[in-house]
């Protein structure tokens, strides 16, 4: 990666002194039960958009777990643009997705939106995420840094990466340096996507970050016809792995349906992903260090 630094990049990030790449500290993996997040494999993480009832949870974590994604999503706490549209089941969503664990063995990640459900969805998951409408809300940055579970930082869709990388800082700060960088599209004046993934930000954080970076192809596009393509995208730029929504039934799911691989969708994107990871597969084999765990797992 050194050939691709800028020199304007360091000075830019460099004062992000936890999560900025150093001579000592080049790569980080975060663990997540037996996963290694940055490591050499490309983790995947799958599952609806948001948990909507138990045999819709339950058949999508067999279904994606089948097709080879380590990681289970699906949103519990659901932060809507519009005060109309399904907000999510809270803590009974949380309960399904332990029910999920329980029955496949895969790890969780569920969206935490505010400092107040921190510590119960911690108690749930195995990671927690930020999304992009929270990436700057300081009070729940801050309550992660106690919270014991790796997170998952989604990039604000207005925001620069230096403000990502700030926000990162800011967990980091508060305690808790097991951080997954998330890009998941930006706003631009391009409406033919909901997002326009932003792909180079990849390169430019492996280059400036040690931390893991996963690319989230389902938000970024808003349909689910360009998910595959974006995502062997982030596979040859170098991404540490994928989020992406997966649903039984898209036309009829309660939330981002459109964007929503079927289960068979998402079994060949998974079976097809493999010559674009072997482009990346030097790089990802250089030796990361484990990133220390913060309070109790
Ligand atoms: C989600 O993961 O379903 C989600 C709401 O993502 P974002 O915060 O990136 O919009
Ligand atoms: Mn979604």
């Amino acid at each position: 990666m050194a050939a691709l630094m800028n020199p304007k990049w360091n000075g830019q990030f460099s004062c992000f002194d936890l999560v900025a790449k150093t001579d000592t500290c080049s790569r980080s993996v975060v663990q997540v039960r037996d996963i290694e997040i940055g490591g050499n494999d490309f983790v995947v993480m799958a599952g609806p958009c948001a948990v909507e009832s138990e045999g819709q949870i339950l058949q999508t974590a067999g279904a994606v777990a089948e097709a080879g994604a380590q990681i289970l999503r699906g949103g519990a706490f659901k932060p809507r643009s519009s005060p109309y549209a399904f907000q999510g089941l809270g803590v009974e969503g949380l309960k399904l997705l332990q029910k999920a664990r329980e029955a496949t063995g895969l790890a969780i990640v569920t969206e935490a939106m505010s400092e107040e459900d921190v510590d119960v969805v911690a108690e749930y998951a195995d990671i927690v995420q930020v999304g992009t409408r929270s990436m700057e809300n300081y009070a729940l940055l801050e309550a992660l840094g106690a919270c014991g579970r790796p997170v998952l930082l989604k990039r604000g869709m207005t925001a620069t990466l230096e403000e990502l990388l700030r926000s990162a800082q800011v967990i980091a700060m508060a305690g808790n340096s097991r951080i997954n960088l998330c890009e998941r599209g930006i706003r631009t004046f391009e409406t033919a996507t909901r997002n326009t993934l932003d792909i180079a930000a990849v390169p430019v954080l492996k280059a400036v970050s040690h931390l893991p970076v996963i690319v989230d192809p389902s938000h970024a596009a808003g349909v689910r016809s360009l998910v595959p393509i974006l995502s062997r995208a982030a596979a040859v730029v170098g991404a540490d792995g994928l989020i992406v929504e997966v649903h039984p039934q898209p036309e009829k799911a309660l939330s981002d349906g459109n964007q929503s691989l079927t289960f068979s969708e998402f079994h060949r994107m998974m079976d097809d992903l493999q010559p674009y990871l072997d482009i990346q597969r030097d790089s990802r084999q250089l030796r990361p260090q484990l990133l220390a765990v913060a309070g109790a797992d």
